[in-house]
C-alpha cells in the first residue's frame, strides 16, 4: 500500500504545513487504513489565512468582473481537464463509487464554476423613479472576507459550491474543509494556484470543527459565514455569529419524504426512489429516506423496491459494476448500524439489508448493505425523526393526501420532498403544503442552480442559488438622487 499522502494548508497563495506540526489520520473508507494526513491546524494558521484574506481583498474586490469570470473558467478548465484523478481521490477519500464521483461530484464542482463565473457577466440592475421627485438604484459591494466551511459527503461539490459565488462576487475567502474528506479540496489548492488566481484570493485551512472551524467563526475580520454541514453544528456556529452580527447562511440537516401516490408512474417511481434512497450510499442531505406510499400500491412497492435494493451492488468503489461504495468512516458505519437496531427495538422489520458487509479484500471496510424497514409508526418513533444519513430507508403505507402531508411535514427538518403522481393538480396542492426549500415532482436532484436552494425549520437558515448566493456575498446599499 502506498505511503499517505501529506497536505498542507493553502494561506497567501502558498503550500504551508501548519503551525502545530501536527496531522490528522484520514482513513481510506474502503480499506481502513490511513492514506492522508490532514494538517490539525490551529487559530494561528486561522489568523494568518483570514490576514492574507483581508490583504487581497481591495485588490480582488476592485478587479474587473471580466477578469475574475476568466480566472474562474481557467480553474473550471483544468478540473475538467483532471476529472480522473479528481474522481479517483474523491472516491478513496469518501468512500463512494469512481462512477458516482466521475458523473455527478466533479462536473457539478465544474459546473459550479462556469455557472456563477458567466453569471456575473450579466448582471442586471434596475432604476426606479418616485413621482418624478428622485431615482434609486442598488449599489452592491462585496462584503469582505467569507469564513466557508463544508461537510464530508459531498466535498469537493459543496466546497465550490460556496467559493464559486463567493470569488465571483469580489470577496475573498478562508475555507474549512472537512477533516474526515480533505483530499480534493487540497488538489483544488493546486489547481487555483495554476490557474493563476491571485494570493490570499482562496485561503484553506484544514483541521477540526473546535481547532479550525470555531476561530474562524469568531474572527472579528470575518463577516460572513456560510456553512453546511449538520443541524447541532449549525446550533453552535449561530451562538458564536450571531451576537457578532455576522451574515450567516446554514444548509443543515435533512430527513426527507418521498410521497408515492397510487397514480404515479410505478417503474418510475421505484427506479428513481432507489437512486434517492441510496446514492453515494444515502449520505447525501436530499436522499429521500422517508417513503410513503398509497395503500393500494404499498404491498406491492415494498416487494419491488426491496427486491431491486438487495440486487445493488456493494463493494470496490472502484470497480464500474458498484452501485454502492463504503460510509465515510467507521463512527458513522456504526451509528448507521445503531439506528438499524433501533428500529428493530421499535417494532420495524428489516425486508432488504439490515448489516455490515464484510467480504474478502473489503473485510476492513465500512460497507453497509442498503436496507429497507418496513413496520414503524409513521411519525413517533426516532427512525422516522432522526437523520441517520446512510443507506437506510423506511416504507410506510398511507390512506389520504391529507394523511401523506401530516406524515411528510411531522419531523423537525424541513429541506426537501418528493412527490410521485401523474396527476398535476394534486402535485401542485401537495408540493404546495410541504414544509420544505425544495420539492420534486416525479423526479429527485434535479439542479437548476437559478432557483433558491436551502431549508426551513431545522433544515436552515437562508438560500443559496444565483441571486440568493450573489445577495448573501453582497451587501446592498440604496442611492436615492433627487431630480
Ligand atoms: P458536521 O456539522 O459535523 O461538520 C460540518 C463541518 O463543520 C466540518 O467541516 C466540521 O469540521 C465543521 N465543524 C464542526 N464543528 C464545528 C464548530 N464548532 N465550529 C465550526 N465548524 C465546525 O457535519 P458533517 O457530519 O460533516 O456532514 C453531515 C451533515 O451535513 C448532515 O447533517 C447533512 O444533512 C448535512 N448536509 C447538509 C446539506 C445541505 O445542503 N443542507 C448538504 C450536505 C450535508
Amino acid at each position: 500500500m502506498a505511503a499517505p499522502q501529506t497536505l498542507t494548508n493553502l494561506i497567501d497563495g502558498k503550500l504551508v504545513p501548519p503551525t502545530t506540526g501536527r496531522y490528522i489520520d484520514s482513513p481510506n473508507p474502503a480499506a481502513g487504513a490511513t492514506h492522508v494526513l490532514v494538517p490539525d491546524s490551529a487559530a494561528a494558521d486561522v489568523d494568518a489565512a483570514v490576514a492574507a484574506a483581508a490583504a487581497a481583498f481591495p485588490s480582488w474586490s476592485a478587479t474587473p468582473r471580466s477578469r475574475r469570470s476568466a480566472l474562474m473558467l481557467r480553474i473550471a478548465d483544468l478540473l475538467e481537464q483532471r476529472i480522473e484523478a479528481f474522481a479517483a481521490a474523491e472516491s478513496r477519500d469518501q468512500g463512494k463509487p469512481v462512477k458516482l464521483a466521475r458523473s455527478m461530484d466533479i462536473p457539478r464542482a465544474i459546473h459550479n464554476f462556469r455557472f456563477f463565473a458567466t453569471a456575473i457577466l450579466h448582471q442586471e440592475e434596475s432604476v426606479t423613479e418616485l413621482d418624478g421627485v428622485a431615482f434609486s438604484f442598488v449599489h452592491r459591494t462585496p462584503v469582505g472576507v467569507a469564513g466557508l466551511i463544508s461537510p464530508w459527503n459531498l466535498p469537493l461539490y459543496l466546497l465550490t459550491w460556496k467559493i464559486a459565488p463567493c470569488i465571483a462576487a469580489g470577496c475573498t475567502c478562508v475555507c474549512k474543509p472537512s477533516e474526515i474528506t480533505s483530499l480534493t479540496a487540497w488538489m483544488l489548492c493546486e489547481v487555483m494556484i495554476e490557474a493563476g488566481l491571485p494570493a490570499g484570493v482562496v485561503n484553506m485551512v484544514f483541521g477540526t470543527g473546535p481547532a479550525v472551524g470555531s476561530p474562524l467563526v469568531a474572527h472579528k475580520d470575518v463577516p460572513l459565514i456560510s456553512f453546511t454541514g449538520g443541524t447541532a453544528t449549525g446550533e453552535i456556529i449561530s451562538k458564536t455569529a450571531a451576537p457578532l452580527h455576522k451574515k450567516l447562511s446554514l444548509e443543515l440537516g435533512g430527513k426527507n419524504a418521498n410521497i408515492i401516490f397510487a397514480d404515479a408512474d410505478f417503474e418510475d417511481a421505484v427506479t428513481t426512489s432507489l437512486r434517492s434512497s441510496f446514492q453515494n450510499q444515502g449520505e447525501i442531505c436530499l436522499c429521500g429516506s422517508r417513503i410513503f406510499v398509497q395503500e393500494e400500491i404499498y404491498e406491492r412497492f415494498v416487494e419491488e423496491f426491496s427486491r431491486r435494493a438487495d440486487a445493488l451492488v456493494v463493494g470496490d468503489p472502484t470497480d464500474p459494476a458498484t452501485d454502492l461504495g463504503a460510509l465515510v468512516s467507521k463512527e458513522h458505519m456504526e451509528k448507521v448500524l445503531s439506528y438499524i437496531e433501533i428500529a428493530k427495538q421499535e417494532g420495524g422489520r428489516i425486508v432488504a439489508g439490515g448489516h455490515r458487509v464484510v467480504d474478502g479484500a473489503f473485510a476492513n471496510g465500512y460497507f453497509v448493505r442498503p436496507t429497507v424497514i418496513v413496520g414503524l409508526h409513521p411519525t413517533d418513533c426516532r427512525v422516522q425523526r432522526e437523520e441517520i444519513f446512510g443507506p437506510v430507508v423506511t416504507v410506510t403505507p398511507f390512506k389520504t393526501d391529507a394523511d401523506a402531508i401530516a406524515f411528510a411535514n411531522s419531523t423537525k427538518y424541513g429541506l426537501s420532498a418528493s412527490v410521485w403522481t401523474q396527476n398535476g393538480q394534486r402535485a401542485q396542492r401537495v408540493a404546495r403544503q410541504m414544509h420544505v426549500g425544495t420539492v420534486w415532482v416525479n423526479c429527485w436532484m434535479v439542479r437548476d442552480l437559478g432557483m433558491p436552494f436551502g431549508g426551513v425549520k431545522q433544515s436552515g437558515l437562508g438560500r443559496e442559488g444565483r441571486h440568493h448566493s450573489m445577495d448573501f456575498f453582497c451587501e446592498e446599499k440604496a442611492i436615492c438622487c433627487r431630480l
